[in-house]
């Protein structure tokens, strides 16, 4: 396997330095697609643009002779004038949209070698979403056939065969099909793993990504994941707009590939880090790249525009991905995803099947962050939350016991205001409050539920920022984790819950099962 080192994690995403024959590079990396028939932007313009690596398609060369000519006399890297490391594909785009081909698998791995490719890729079959299971199967068993026969032909170098060299071997690809049946993307990545590869990638996305289908492209990503090395770099295929990078980087994914950058720049779409606009729309260019910097809407509009329009393009995707790298060094990845996704309905829909993995991501998440902000109903799902309802079984509670929805400042602001003259019942009543001694007392935040006040201050409850008016997303889930709290320690301690009149009427339900194990106090 490739030497794949991870210095940051944040949910399942991570920064790490991927070696190639080529040398080092940083993921999560973008990888500009350069097509050698036409190359609009440099490799060296690349480069300084924030490019640590390229990707270009075997087949297109294998295809045009004096390509091919070239490329085997020299290499592939000197037909596109970098020493960048370059990640070949086989094809399998070309034979997804035409049909055929007309070349094999071994043909075109032993090109990919020939033409000294950093990362080789076998001629996988991209099933499309949706299709029919028994295509779906077919063509997975051809695909799987064509890995272990790729498999065969670059055969793992171990440090035995190749003791200086390691570092040199070029790396294999292996591709996860199964359209949209998640039980084949599991079985297919498991299969893969089986055979070993350097990096894997997961193919035959590109349609979910045109359609928005944001939630199946996160079923799709986790079943592949789920079944892959952890340790292993995993490639999103076809993912080049930077909308999709928080999402597809939180949920492990390690290397993207753009060519959107170009397409987008043909038709005159002009990328940002919350989505596409067309060009004919804006009277103002909202970034400050150098393209922005110097060239009005109308420049950007002629014919000699489109190269212009391009390299913005790159600029915002690879700023956004520098913008992703440092989420997952500050630890703050959910609320860039938070805050990305709300750019667009079918994001958030994506977000929210993110959230439903989220006992999943705790795994991988690590323990300790700050701080914890809150930013609407998805933050309920986070998972932190998740974490620390698992854990509200550790406490061992005996003797009385008092929840509480008041914070320590209400408690405080109360006992200066029962001071002053109150009429007889209140004076009875918090005369029966002072006189109960209570062992333990828990204060109840959304949406992690109770913390006991000693912990106050400690992430992630003390640390979490929340809004003035929370929820009810958040608000169910404190009162399921009071629940939690008061099951596990039933008939062990005697519990007294008191809530304040902002825990509204449709929670009732909830406080009614609270009711059976603790004494149910509604405060004014
Ligand atoms: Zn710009």
């Amino acid at each position: 396997m490739a030497k794949f080192e991870i210095r940051h994690k944040d949910l399942m995403g991570r920064i790490a330095k991927l070696q190639t024959p080529h040398g080092p590079i940083e993921t999560p990396a973008i990888m500009p697609v350069i097509n050698p028939n036409l190359i609009s932007i440099g490799a060296d313009e690349m480069k300084k643009n924030g490019a640590e690596m390229l990707i270009t398609n075997a087949y297109i060369i294998y295809r045009k002779a004096e390509l091919r000519e070239e490329a085997a006399k020299r290499s592939v890297h000197s037909l596109l004038g970098s020493e960048l490391p370059i990640m070949t594909d086989s094809g399998s785009y070309q034979l997804y949209e035409y049909g055929d081909v007309g070349v094999s698998n071994r043909e075109i791995l032993e090109f990919q070698q020939r033409i000294g490719s950093d990362i080789s890729v076998p001629l996988d079959i991209p099933t499309p979403p949706y299709a029919k299971r028994a295509i779906a199967e077919r063509d997975l068993e051809i695909t799987l056939r064509r890995m272990e026969e790729a498999r065969a032909i670059i055969k793992i170098k171990t440090n035995e065969d190749d003791k200086n060299k390691s570092k040199n071997n070029p790396l294999l690809t292996g591709v996860v099909q199964g359209s949209t049946f998640v039980d084949l993307r599991a079985e297919s990545a498991k299969r893969l793993a089986s055979i070993g590869f350097d990096l894997y990638a997961i193919g035959g996305v590109v349609p979910l990504l045109e359609s928005y289908r944001f939630d199946k492209l996160v079923d799709i990503i986790v079943a592949s994941k789920l079944n892959l090395p952890c340790d292993a770099p995993v490639h999103l295929f076809g993912a080049g707009h930077p909308i999709i990078f928080p999402l597809a980087v939180a949920l492990g994914c390690d290397l993207f590939d753009s060519a959107a950058y170009l397409l987008y720049a043909k038709g005159k779409r002009y990328m940002t880090s919350d989505g596409t606009r067309k060009l004919q729309d804006l009277q103002y260019l909202p970034c400050s790249c150098p393209v922005c910097s110097s060239y009005t809407v109308n420049e950007l509009k002629t014919e000699e525009g489109v190269n212009l329009l391009a390299a913005h393009n790159l600029w915002v995707s690879f700023e956004e991905m520098r913008t992703v790298k440092q989420s997952i060094v500050e630890r703050n990845l959910w609320e860039l995803c938070e805050r990305r996704c709300r750019a667009y309905p079918a994001l958030l829909t994506g977000l929210m099947q993110m959230a439903r993995y989220s006992a999943l991501i705790e795994k991988y998440d690590p323990a300790t962050k700050h701080p914890f902000l809150y930013l609407g109903p998805s933050s309920t799902y986070r998972p932190e939350v998740l974490r620390y309802a698992n854990r509200l079984s550790r406490f061992t509670l005996s003797g009385n016991v008092l929840i509480t929805t008041m914070t320590e400042r209400d408690r405080d602001r109360d006992r200066d205001r029962d001071r002053e003259p109150k009429e007889e019942s209140v004076i009875e009543s918090k005369d029966k409050e002072e006189k109960e001694e209570f062992q333990h007392v828990f204060f109840v935040k959304p949406p992690f539920g109770p913390c006991p006040v000693e912990l106050e201050e400690t992430y992630p409850v003390g640390q979490a920022e929340l809004p003035a008016e929370i929820d009810s997303d958040a608000k169910t889930v404190a009162l399921q984790n009071v629940l939690k709290l008061l099951e596990s320690n039933h008939k062990k301690a005697d519990f007294v819950f008191q809530y304040d009149h902002s825990w509204k009427d449709h929670l009732l339900l909830l406080i009614e099962e609270i009711g059976k194990y603790a004494e149910v106090r509604k405060t004014e």
